[in-house]
């Protein structure tokens, strides 16, 4: 990259907001990964206009461009190599208006998602998204991963809470289309092409929201079960009997909950229920502000009717917010699972006909390929999606013995191990997916890491037209370049 093209980045954003490869790597690469980022050069335009003007600029000079909203994204999307530009949204974080009686909230894509949740909730309405993420994630990133989280239940993904959005193309068009009602059937609905598009076909600049009736008032239990076909009569009694207030029912299979309630560790919850049952459920129900009598009773009688039923073998109801917060780190806690080396992360849905068996052969097979390795499996049951973590454990005690050596020899072995290993588990998880229905991505994306699996979800004709709409808005694939598809697959390239 010339030095004039520095130059005129510098007269677009200002030479404060054009950060070199050195600064660059100042910077962390990821959430959870303290390593050092790397790019080129990292830019941080204002507002639309100037995005704009940045991107004619990197498609005159053939400049690859990566966007990073949050960079919390789990599928290396926002992934980068010394070559690329990457694009920050993390000026364009404005609320730019509320509207209480259209219900609606205008928002520059560099907003995190919190701030923007409290927005809705100081004019007594809410965003119908939530992801644990909440703190870092922008909206744009929510946006463009069409990300889902713990209440799609109810107000389905992020592509459900959007009206509008203004996107720039890769050669610098701007394409706005700020629509803010709930019905506009003018034409092809073009938001849509950049929603869950991961930054492939343009970059999101502004977002119109649609926001929700505030439910304050909030039930949330744990409950444990016995067998899997309670699991799934749970959801449905409290589906019927809760008047359409249920928001969230998370499932956790018994691994995962041991891991976070650990009593000998300092991380972890005491468990409100004993860790002994096969299966728990989170159920939390959300309603308005003058129903908490009601709903209490509402809420409390479900539970009941199912403990005498015996589906449910027992339960506890959160009494504050800090019972119910307790709860939830069982499910939103990861670090005791990340501290596995290497650890395989899966997102990916199925038809909750087939949760039972699906996670009962995968856990065979993982065991059977590697002794004593350990499966952590929880999930948005409702909308059919599980995170599954594969932790074999022998490739620790490898990682540690080559580490101790630290030779080049057992560096490289362990590399590659790693990677075959990877595989193997992908095969154990992803391949199912396809006679079942399924998807490799529930919610996260393809970014890098399942690329190679988007066949198993998508027909040879679904990725022949991304293809053709990746060519036609990016010409010159300069936005998130080899992400989700490549433009010339190894079959046809020359
Ligand atoms: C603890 C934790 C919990 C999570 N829980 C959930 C969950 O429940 N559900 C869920 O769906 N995800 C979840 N995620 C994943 C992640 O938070 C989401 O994918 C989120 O939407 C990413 O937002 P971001 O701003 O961090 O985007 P980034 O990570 O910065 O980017 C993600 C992708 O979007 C592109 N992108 C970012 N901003 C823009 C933009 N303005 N225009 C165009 N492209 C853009 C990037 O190039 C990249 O391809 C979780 C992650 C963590 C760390």
């Amino acid at each position: 990259m010339n030095d004039s093209f520095l130059e005129a980045l510098r007269k677009i954003v200002g030479i404060e907001h054009v950060l070199d490869s050195h600064r660059v790597s100042e910077r962390a690469t990821h959430f959870w990964d303290a390593r050092p980022l790397v790019a080129h050069v990292l830019v941080r335009p204002a507002n639309t206009s100037e995005t704009a003007e940045v991107l004619k600029l990197c498609h005159a000079n053939n400049q690859l461009v990566v966007t990073h909203g949050g960079v919390t994204g789990l599928v290396d999307g926002n992934l980068t190599t010394d070559q690329d530009l990457i694009l920050s949204l993390e000026r364009q974080k404005q609320i730019e208006t509320v509207d209480p009686v259209g219900r609606t909230m205008t928002v520059g894509a560099g907003a995190i998602l919190q701030d923007v949740q409290q927005a809705a909730t100081d004019i007594g309405l809410q965003l119908g998204l939530d992801l644990g993420a909440r703190g870092s994630c922008t909206i744009g990133g929510n946006v463009s991963t069409n990300a889902g989280g713990l209440s799609v239940l109810r107000y389905g993904m992020a592509r459900e809470q959007v009206l509008g959005l203004e996107a720039v193309l890769a050669d610098g068009t701007i394409v706005s289309s700020m629509n803010s009602m709930m019905k506009n059937n003018a034409g092809y609905d073009l938001k849509q092409l950049f929603i869950g598009s991961e930054g492939t076909l343009g970059i999101i600049t502004r977002v119109v929201l649609r926001l929700r009736a505030a439910t304050p008032v909030v039930q949330t239990a744990l409950v444990a079960c016995r067998q899997f076909d309670d699991v799934v009569a749970i959801l449905g009694h409290l589906d019927k009997s809760l008047n359409g207030t249920l928001d969230a029912f998370e499932v956790i299979w018994q691994p995962f909950y041991k891991l976070n309630t650990d009593p000998t560790r300092s991380d972890t919850v005491s468990a409100p229920l004993s860790p002994e049952y096969p299966l728990y459920a989170i159920v939390e129900a959300k309603s308005a502000a003058d129903t908490q009598n009601q709903s209490d009773t509402t809420f409390t009688s479900a539970l009941e009717h199912l403990l005498e039923k015996d589906v449910i073998v027992d339960a506890v109801i959160a009494q504050s917010k800090t019972e119910a917060a307790n709860i939830w780190y069982i499910r939103e806690h990861i670090d005791i699972a990340l501290e596995h080396h290497p650890l395989f992360v899966y997102d990916i849905s199925l038809p909750i006909a087939s949760m039972e068996q699906y996670v009962k052969q995968l856990q065979h097979d993982v065991e059977l390929y590697w002794h004593n390795c350990k499966l952590f499996v929880y999930g948005h049951l409702a909308d059919g999606n599980l995170h599954i973590m594969v932790a074999p454990p022998e490739l620790t005690e490898h990682k540690m013995s080559a580490d101790a050596n630290n030779t080049d020899q057992n560096t490289s072995e362990s590399v590659s191990r790693h990677k075959h290993w990877r595989e193997q588990s992908n095969t154990y998880v992803y391949s199912p997916l396809q006679a079942l229905g399924g998807s490799v991505s529930a919610e996260h994306g393809i970014g890098l890491q399942k690329k190679q699996y988007l066949a198993l979800s998508r027909s040879p004709v679904e990725i022949n037209l991304m293809r053709t709409l990746k060519q036609t808005l990016d010409p010159k694939n300069l936005l998130n370049r080899g992400k989700i598809i490549d433009i010339n697959p190894p079959s046809s390239s020359n």
